[in-house]
């Protein structure tokens, strides 16, 4: 049956890009047939792509996919923590009664049931997070030493992460955006900077593909240009999503 990121998915919650095929297995699973030649036998872990996972609960489970709170700890012991926390924040913020929402009782099991092998990942989640890079963003800020805000109510708008009194970082998601979404997002500019802050705008690809060389700098360039340097000890700790923090 789906099992972490695949059953994750198909709950409507962000995965990371190509994350193959993940499978969950009875406990006693040790043979697998080959997805190409049904009559072959392969030993675990042998096909490309595919990543399997040994459940050992059952939470909700259903017919071809395992139960929410069972996805949701398979990631964080399969893709880490940012993912992982992306895709808990997402479910948090789902609908309640909808497919794929994580209640606060449910949220606390799963924090249980992560704990120790796993260190806190589970966590690290946040209720309120709006996009999955916006989750990501604040993770990396928070490594650096910074104590990201989200989703703080300037005006009429939310900021996605503030940082201090006056740094503004908005996150443009992986979606193409609209012409009405570039009006309304020069509208939160403009409304930001006349109250006063400094906007740091990143794209999908600028915090996947820059982080340090690009996304760092310009935060604390903007931190130091405003003189607001909280947390700044945490910038000579280094960054990045390479680092290990466990
Ligand atoms: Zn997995």
């Amino acid at each position: 049956m789906l099992g972490c990121c695949s059953a994750a998915e198909s709950y409507g919650l962000p995965v990371p890009q190509q994350a193959g095929l993940h499978v969950a297995l009875e406990p006693n699973s040790s043979r697998l047939r080959s997805s190409t030649n049904a009559s072959r036998h392969v030993p675990a872990g042998a096909e490309p792509g595919v990543h399997l996972h040994w459940r050992d609960r059952r939470v909700g489970h259903q017919r071809f996919r395992v139960g929410l709170v069972d996805a949701l700890q398979q990631m964080v012991l399969c893709v880490g923590e940012e993912w992982s926390v992306a895709a808990i924040d997402a479910a948090r913020m789902k609908t309640p009664g909808s497919e794929g929402h994580l209640d606060d009782a449910f949220y606390r099991m799963l924090v249980r049931f992560c704990a120790g092998a796993s260190g806190d990942i589970a966590g690290l989640s946040v209720r309120g997070a709006e996009s999955p890079l916006e989750s990501i963003v604040r993770l990396r800020l928070q490594r650096m030493g910074l104590e990201p805000v989200i989703q703080l109510p300037i005006g009429k708008y939310r900021a996605d992460i503030v940082i201090g009194d006056r740094l503004v970082i908005e996150c443009d998601g992986t979606q193409h955006a609209t012409a009405e979404q570039f009006v309304r997002d020069r509208d939160r500019d403009a409304l930001f900077a006349a109250r006063g802050y400094r906007v740091l705008r990143f794209t999908y690809a600028q915090v996947m593909q820059s982080w340090d060389s690009l996304v760092v700098p310009a935060i604390l360039a903007a931190l130091h240009g405003s003189g607001d340097l909280h947390g700044s000890g945490g910038f000579l700790h280094g960054s990045g999503r390479n680092r290990d923090f466990s």
